[in-house]
């Protein structure tokens, strides 16, 4: 019996994930990833959906819109909404630097995912948007095949910025920093949570730190919760911050300023 209801639910969100992506039903919310060195923000989009009432984590959806090849659908969603929003964004975010977008990996393993970076170059282009406004985040597990280096050197060609996500979360991430496709390593929150009292956690930051600026690749604290561990990156020379500390994820609508910009200039001038 229980095995049977759980059967009909799974088989409920699938439908409701079916019907949402048929309907557009996906929200994007933009989250800050503020600038250490000067003015500049950038936003990530981080993808929304309700089921039954309730926000869903895209933690627990993603990986079922991949597993029905849908995933390709939500990608294109993400493109139009993007250049949708972006002259509002710039209007109410005037250091706005980049937007940054969370690709799937199975961008890489589907054949409806072929198109993808044309669809997106087309849209950029009708909206006068240039490939250097424009973040694609990558985990790390997913650079390993041939087609995805040759996909992600091809937009590096024209401009993209290209970030690996959740650095420090894979199984062998050293050997992604000799891969030169990207310029820009997320370190993910786990190797920071604990900073302020894990002295190992210190010297791991310190040694990124070294590390991205002789590689020449921008650093991005992830998960940044406090203002302690903000100003401990920032002292480390971290290129940029994300986290609640600095600002959640926020609906378009519900943008009116950034105060954690003035919070870090504040903190700036100490
Ligand atoms: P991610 O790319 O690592 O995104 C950052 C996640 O950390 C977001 O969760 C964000 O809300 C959360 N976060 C940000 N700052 C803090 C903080 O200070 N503390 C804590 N505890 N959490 C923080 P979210 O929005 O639930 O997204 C989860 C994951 O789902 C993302 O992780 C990303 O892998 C995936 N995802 C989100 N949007 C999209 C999308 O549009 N497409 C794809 N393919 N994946 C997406
Ligand atoms: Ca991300
Ligand atoms: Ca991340």
């Amino acid at each position: 019996m229980v095995l049977s209801n759980k059967i009909t639910d799974i088989a409920n969100f699938e439908n409701a994930l079916r019907v949402g992506l048929n309907q557009k039903d996906f929200h994007f919310m933009y989250q800050p990833i503020i600038s250490t060195k000067g003015k500049g923000v950038a936003l990530e989009m981080l993808v929304r959906w309700k089921f039954e009432g309730e926000w869903v984590s895209p933690v627990m959806f993603i990986p079922v819109l991949e597993r029905l090849q849908l995933i390709s659908v939500l990608n294109r969603l993400l493109v139009d909404q993007l250049v949708k929003d972006r002259e509002k964004l710039a209007e109410k975010i005037p250091e706005l630097t980049f937007l940054s977008l969370n690709i799937s990996p199975y961008i890489f393993k589907y054949k409806e995912e072929e198109g993808f970076l044309e669809y997106l170059l087309a849209q950029l282009k009708a909206h006068d948007m240039e490939p250097q406004h424009i973040c694609l985040e990558i985990t790390e597990s997913s650079m390993l095949t041939q087609q995805a280096k040759e996909f992600l050197n091809d937009c590096r060609r024209l401009g993209f910025l290209i970030a690996i996500d959740d650095f420090g979360t894979g199984f062998s991430s050293m050997s992604y920093l000799v891969d030169r496709s990207f310029n820009v390593l997320k370190m993910d929150r786990s190797l920071i949570h604990q900073i302020m009292t894990n002295p190992r956690q210190y010297i791991i930051a310190e040694a990124l730190v070294h590390l991205s600026a002789n590689l020449d690749v921008r650093l991005v604290a992830e998960g940044v919760e406090t203002y302690e561990q903000y100003a401990l990156l920032q002292k480390l020379g971290v290129d940029d911050i994300q986290g609640f500390y600095l600002g959640k994820p926020m609906f378009i609508d519900d943008m009116v300023s950034l105060p954690m910009v003035e919070k870090t200039n504040e903190y700036r001038n100490k």
